[in-house]
C-alpha cells in the first residue's frame, strides 16, 4: 500500500470550534507489539500521564483511558467501552495504536491479532481500526511499529505486517481532519508522545494551531534534527576521537552509530526525566526512529558505509588539524595572567608560558583589539 501524504502537504485543517472540552477519551489499541511504547509513556514526566488522566494541566481536558493492559475494565466490560466510542456515546475520542497492522487477508481462516470478540468471532485489530479511526477526532501512530511497521515488518514476515497510515490509506483523514501522526522510535520518548498529544488536544479545542508536522507527519520540532547534531560525543567525532570498544567515551561511528543520518532527539532530550539514551548509555544509534528499519540499517553494529570515508576525513584531516590547535589554546587558556607573569603559586604550572602560546595570545590580542 501507499503511503499517505504529511500534515505539512495537505491544506491545514481549520480550526476547531469546540471551545474548551472537559474530557477526551483516549483509545489505545495494540497491534503487533512488545508494549515498549507503553511502558515509555508510563515514564513521560513533562507532563507525566497520572497528571493528564487527573485533568490537572492548565488549557488541557481530563483524559480517560482506554487501554489494552492498563484499563480496570477487561473482557465484555472493556470491549464495550471501545463499542461506547464507535457508537458516539463517547465522544470525542483519540485512538492511538501501538505495533503494526497485520494484514488479516494472509490469516486463512485464522487471524493473527484480535481484542476481544464479538458473537463468538474475534474481533481483529485490523477491523477495531476500521472501525474505529474514521470517527475519532485524532488517531496517532506510537513508535515504530505503528509508523513504519518496524520489527513486525521485517523482509520476509509472515503477517504482512505494516504501519497504521499504510493500513488507513494515503486518503484518511480524522472527523478533524488530520491524517495520522506519527511518533516513531523502539520505544519513543515519552515526552515526546505527551508533548504531541497536549499539542493535538490543543488544536482539538481549538485553542492553538495545529504545529508543524512533516513530511512524513512527524512533529517536526521533534525529529527534524538528526541524532548526531544533540549527542554528547559529537566533541569527539569532530576532533576524529573514536571509540574502540563499547564503554570507550569516545564517540561511537566506527562500532556502527548511524547517528549522523537518523532523525530523532534522544541524544538531546534523553529517555526518561532527561536521563538515560542511547549514546549517554553507551549504545550506537541503529536507526529505529526511520521508516527503513529495521532492513535498512542491517546488520546492526556493522559500521554504515559512509561511517568509512566520513571518519577517515574526521581523523586525518580536521581533526588532526582542530584537536592539535585546540590543545594549544587550552594549555594557554590553562595559566592566568599572574602565572604567565611567573608569580610563584601552589599548583600553577612553573616557568615562563610556551613560546608558541605567546605568539598565539599575541596574534589572539591583536585581532581582539582590532575588532
Ligand atoms: Fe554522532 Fe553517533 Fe558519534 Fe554520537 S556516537 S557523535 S551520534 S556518530
Amino acid at each position: 500500500m501507499e503511503a499517505t501524504v504529511g500534515v505539512s502537504e495537505m491544506v491545514a485543517p481549520a480550526l476547531p470550534k469546540m471551545g474548551p472540552l472537559e474530557k477526551v477519551y483516549v483509545t489505545w489499541l495494540a497491534g503487533g507489539s512488545c508494549d515498549g511504547c507503553s511502558i515509555s509513556v508510563l515514564g513521560a514526566t513533562n507532563p507525566s500521564v497520572e497528571a493528564l488522566l487527573g485533568g490537572t494541566v492548565p488549557g488541557l481536558p481530563k483524559l480517560e483511558l482506554f487501554h489494552t493492559a492498563l484499563s480496570y475494565e477487561s473482557g465484555a466490560e472493556y470491549i464495550n467501552l471501545l463499542k461506547k466510542c464507535e457508537s458516539g456515546e463517547y465522544w470525542p475520542f483519540v485512538v492511538v495504536l501501538e505495533g503494526s497492522v497485520p494484514n488479516e487477508d494472509l490469516a486463512g481462516d485464522g487471524f493473527w491479532i484480535a481484542i476481544g470478540e464479538e458473537k463468538g468471532r474475534p474481533i481483529t485489530t485490523a477491523e477495531w481500526l476500521k472501525r474505529l479511526c474514521p470517527k475519532a477526532a485524532a488517531t496517532i501512530a506510537i513508535g515504530t511499529c505503528a509508523t513504519w511497521g518496524g520489527v513486525p515488518a521485517a523482509q520476509g514476515n509472515a503477517t504482512g505486517a505494516m504501519g497504521l497510515m499504510d493500513f488507513l490509506g494515503p486518503d484518511y483523514r480524522s472527523t478533524f481532519g488530520l491524517p495520522v501522526v506519527n511518533i516513531p522510535g523502539c520505544a519513543p520518548i515519552g515526552d515526546n508522545f505527551i508533548e504531541v498529544v497536549a499539542a493535538v488536544l490543543l488544536f482539538l479545542q481549538g485553542l492553538a494551531p495545529l504545529p508543524e508536522f512533516d513530511e512524513l507527519g512527524r512533529p517536526a520540532w521533534i525529529y527534524g534534527e538528526t541524532v548526531h547534531r544533540g549527542c554528547p560525543r559529537a566533541g569527539f567525532y569532530e576532533e576524529g576521537v573514536f571509540a574502540k570498544e563499547y564503554g570507550d567515551k569516545e564517540c561511537l561511528v566506527e562500532k556502527g552509530c548511524w547517528g549522523p543520518v537518523v532523525q530523532c532527539n534522544m541524544a538531546s532530550r534523553g529517555a526518561i526525566n532527561g536521563m538515560g539514551g542511547c549514546m549517554q548509555m553507551g549504545g550506537v544509534c541503529i536507526g529505529c526512529t526511520m521508516p527503513g528499519f529495521p532492513d535498512k540499517f542491517s546488520p546492526m553494529f556493522a559500521k554504515p558505509p559512509g561511517a568509512e570515508i566520513s571518519a577517515l576525513v574526521a581523523k586525518r584531516v580536521t581533526g588532526a588539524m582542530v584537536k592539535p590547535l585546540r590543545a594549544l589554546t587550552q594549555r594557554d587558556k590553562n595559566r592566568s595572567i599572574r602565572w604567565d607573569e611567573r608569580v610563584p603559586s601552589g599548583w600553577a604550572p612553573k616557568g615562563k608560558p610556551f613560546a608558541l602560546d605567546r605568539v598565539v595570545n599575541y596574534f589572539y590580542k591583536k585581532v581582539q583589539t582590532s575588532r
